[in-house]
């Protein structure tokens, strides 16, 4: 269960910069807020993004810029440190 002290994946997310029309689970592209603002394509969605129940992790094409929430973690920020196994997962795209 949630805890309503805790801040929801969403939240998370937002306060990196990050924002989705809808923060359904799968893959979205958005606009980068690393790179984008300082673009001539500011509307380029170069930022990939993908949602699932316990994560949202980023990936820009455009600046190489990666990052992720994570369920249950205070902190709102963990680095690339994925296990192997989790990795693989990641280039899993259908
Ligand atoms: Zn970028």
């Amino acid at each position: 269960m949630m805890n309503k002290n805790e801040k929801t994946l969403v939240e998370k997310a937002q306060e990196q910069g990050i924002h989705l029309n809808g923060y359904y689970e799968g893959d979205h592209r958005t606009r980068c807020p690393n790179c984008s603002p300082h673009r001539k394509k500011k509307n380029d969605p170069c930022l990939s993004v993908t949602v699932t129940n316990e994560s949202i992790l980023w990936m820009c094409h455009h600046c190489d810029w990666t990052g992720g929430v994570k369920e249950g973690s205070y902190n709102n920020k963990f680095s690339i440190r994925l296990p192997n196994q989790s990795q693989e997962c990641l280039h899993q795209y259908p």
